[in-house]
């Protein structure tokens, strides 16, 4: 499958790596929005939550318990963070392979443009 996150994933393509385990891998976003932005992903190529199922339920739950868990050891969970999950073409999704925005480090505004 040619997708570029499962790529970065499997280690065939080098990346900025924060957090590894055999189901899950963060990794710096090349184009930051904020002083801290990763993205994280389930390993599994999921192309959107649109595409999960009832057997991923645990896996992406354990997905937002790793980023709470990098939250506090970064520093920054008790500022504040957000988390970001783009689904499709009106929510701004640009790679086929769900991943979480985790965005830090300056108040962020609200509502998204
Ligand atoms: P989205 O628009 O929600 O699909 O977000 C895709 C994100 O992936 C964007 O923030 C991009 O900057 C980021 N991105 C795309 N390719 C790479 C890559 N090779 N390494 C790191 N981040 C990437
Ligand atoms: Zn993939």
């Amino acid at each position: 499958m040619d997708c570029i996150f499962c790529k970065l994933a499997q280690g065939e393509i080098p990346t900025d790596v924060l957090y590894e385990d055999e189901e899950i891998f963060v990794f710096t976003d090349q184009n930051p929005q904020a002083p801290v932005h990763f993205l994280a992903i389930p390993k599994k190529h999921i192309a959107s939550l649109n595409e999960a199922d009832a057997d991923d339920a645990a896996l992406l739950g354990r997905l937002l318990l790793r980023i709470r868990q990098i939250a506090e050891d970064e520093g920054f969970a008790a500022d504040g963070y957000r988390v970001v999950n783009n689904i499709g073409q009106d929510g701004g999704q640009s790679v086929a392979h769900i991943h979480f925005h985790v965005l830090a480090g300056r108040s962020l505004q609200w509502p998204p443009g």
